[in-house]
């Protein structure tokens, strides 16, 4: 009974304003498990230094990343100020249902859009440990325009209101503890009574 069922992998799906250093804590918690797998996103969306297509993202033109939406390529996909980004359905179902882990990067629309799909998917929002300290990193990198900045804002100020959605809420203070925050929530969840991994020493009648 019990070697039937397959176990599923866990879909994670992570969240942040842009500044709070996002990138940094993903990292550190894929280092530290070895079985999660970042899904890879489609973007159209220029590389910046460093980034690797085929890594960070799948970096593609408006006119491939349109085709990719007419084939159905996409579980969801959004559009920001300019630039497509897309999670290919490709990148989940396939490696989930052999049991691989998943870690999605997705902004808000995007993380409510899959938890419609994948209701048992985990949600985690990371926030700064406040407005002042975002300010100041967001002023810091110096790569904002006072207008950039103000509709960054902005933009901070309407996500804000979709936090209480997510299943779980970390604060990056330091990005180690926040990091190993996120470890606990995934091996957490993976003990929960209502996920196929629990194993059942206990025989049952069927
Ligand atoms: P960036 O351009 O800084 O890499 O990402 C900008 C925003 O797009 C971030 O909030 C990031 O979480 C979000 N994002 C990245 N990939 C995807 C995706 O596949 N789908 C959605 N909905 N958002 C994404």
């Amino acid at each position: 009974m019990l070697n039937d069922m397959q176990a599923k992998g866990l879909l994670v799906v992570i969240s942040g304003f842009s500044g709070v250093g996002k990138g940094t804590v993903i990292q550190m918690v894929l280092d530290e498990l070895p079985t999660l797998r970042f899904s890879i996103s489609c973007t159209t969306r220029a590389p910046r230094a460093g980034e690797e297509n085929g890594v960070n993202y799948y970096f593609l033109s408006e006119e491939e990343f349109e085709r990719k939406i007419e084939e159905g390529a996409f579980v969801e996909y959004t559009r920001t100020f300019t630039n497509y980004y897309g999670t290919l359905k490709s990148e989940i179902d396939g490696p989930i249902s052999s049991g691989v882990d998943i870690l999605l990067e997705l902004n808000v629309v995007g993380a409510k859009n899959l938890k419609k799909l994948y209701p048992d998917c985990v949600t985690i929002f990371v926030q700064p440990p406040s407005l002042e300290a975002l300010k100041a990193r967001l002023i810091g990198r110096g790569s904002e325009s006072p207008e950039s900045l103000e509709r960054r804002l902005r933009e901070i100020e309407n996500e804000s209101k979709d936090i209480p959605s997510y299943d779980y809420v970390v604060t990056n203070t330091v990005a180690r503890t926040c990091a190993d925050e996120i470890v606990s929530i995934i091996k957490s969840e993976h003990l929960r009574t209502d996920r196929a991994a629990t194993q059942n020493i206990f025989p049952t009648e069927d």
